[in-house]
């Protein structure tokens, strides 16, 4: 039993890549340049492959599962899960398939992991239909297929560790995904650099069509904000903040005021700790309590080592000064778009904290496109206050999400 086991997750590992793979491939196909890179990842496949099998005789029979053994690869298989689960991905590929007459071998290898991959290994039909599939599968451009993949994945927002070997041609595979969209953003990238995709708050480009150009924003199943309201079940998670004193370094990306900060300032989850990259704002606040918004609220957005993103969310409510905010409006920056910092200005993110830290957490995503599922919030119970002058000095009126469905979610309090 334990070999079979062992099987099924290496085949998932290599398939659930594959699967990926395919939608890329057919944004990738009319590309010129392709060639050349298949030339140069088939040698790094002969590669990948001699280490498998090397691996494959050093590995007893009954050792644990190959997964198990190799923790990159256990997390590779564990994010391309998580970009499954809510079956976009698997309905995305569906549609497009349902055109085409007949479909490749590595196309029904591809639709049929990713069905394993949604609807889970526990149904028989699914399994048999799968290894049928693999059977009459083309293996030689595995590695290829699996930069593919990963490359399509890492663009599209989604955290997934691009091997090694894959990086050299990472950048430009992002980049063409890009145009072959023609519709690609880089928000939330540091640089805030102009690009060719306009999303916003109101009219054309509001929220409601932000999923015509990013598919999750309009199809996912686990979107923020959301309206909290109970009953909340009891969390267990505890939140350590240790966020140190550092240069303002502050920027306006078009979207919102942000505030990059440099490492050094950590978010505790139980034992997991995250780095604090950045927060910023949003006007009216994007979460509503019992189906009220706050003023504003500030969002730090924390990373992992793994890549998993947690976000503690602190409301603004109208009242007194916050000497906080006075700091940060005085140095607001003077154009759109490039890191600014004003001189001897240091900042600690702290100092926007409350001292209560109770909060509501649910799992959501990120609250602008492409709206990436996976992050973790925790918004702040106690509100903290600024005056409605400091309000009104915010240059953004309007720049937040409505809630989203919560789709079954629970919602749990804690702190
Ligand atoms: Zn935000």
């Amino acid at each position: 039993m334990k070999k079979h086991l062992r099987t099924i997750l290496e085949v998932l590992l290599a398939i659930c890549l594959v699967a990926t793979a395919a939608l890329a491939y057919m944004n990738y196909s009319a590309k010129k340049h392709l060639a050349d890179e298949v030339a140069e990842l088939t040698e790094q496949l002969d590669e990948a492959k001699e280490a498998l099998e090397k691996s494959h005789e050093e590995a007893p029979a009954e050792q644990a599962p190959v997964a198990e053994a190799n923790p990159t690869a256990n997390y590779e298989l564990d994010a391309l899960k998580a970009a499954f689960t809510n079956g976009v991905v698997l309905q995305d590929v569906e549609t497009i398939y349902k055109s085409q007459k007949t479909l490749t071998a590595e196309r029904q290898v591809g639709l049929a992991s990713l069905r394993l991959l949604t609807k889970g290994a526990q149904d028989e039909s699914t399994v048999a239909a799968f290894q049928k599939a693999l059977e009459m599968a083309e293996w030689s451009n595995r590695l290829q297929t699996v930069c593919a993949a990963q490359n399509a994945l890492a663009a599209a927002g989604q955290k997934v560790k691009v091997l090694s070997d894959c990086k050299k041609s990472g950048e430009e595979v992002a980049d063409k995904s890009a145009d072959s969209h023609g519709k690609k953003d880089d928000h939330g990238k540091k640089d805030g650099k102009a690009h060719d995709v306009h999303w916003g708050y109101e009219g054309d480009n509001g929220p409601e069509h932000w999923g015509d150009n990013f598919p999750v924003c309009g199809k996912g199943k686990k979107q923020s904000p959301l309206n909290i309201v109970g009953p909340f079940e009891k969390s267990k998670d505890t939140l350590t903040v240790d966020y140190k004193e550092g240069p303002l370094k502050i920027l306006n990306n078009g979207h919102t005021i942000q505030v990059n900060v440099e490492p050094g300032s950590t978010l505790t989850i139980g034992k997991e700790s995250f780095d604090l990259l950045q927060f910023h704002f949003h006007r009216p606040s994007e979460e509503q309590v019992e189906g009220k918004n706050a003023a504003m609220v500030a969002h730090f957005v924390h990373k992992s080592k793994e890549g998993k993103l947690a976000v503690i969310g602190v409301l603004l409510n109208e009242g007194k000064d916050s000497a906080a905010i006075k700091t940060l409006w005085a140095n607001l920056p003077p154009k759109e778009g490039e890191e600014y910092l004003p001189a001897k200005v240091t900042f600690n993110p702290g100092s926007m904290l409350p001292k209560e830290l109770g909060f509501y957490n649910y799992e959501g995503s990120l609250t602008t496109p492409p709206c990436t599922e996976g992050v973790q919030f925790y918004i702040l119970k106690a509100p903290v206050e600024l005056s409605k002058a400091q309000v009104g000095k915010f240059p953004f009126k309007l720049n937040a999400r409505p809630v989203q469905s919560l789709n079954g979610r629970k919602i749990s309090a804690g702190g």
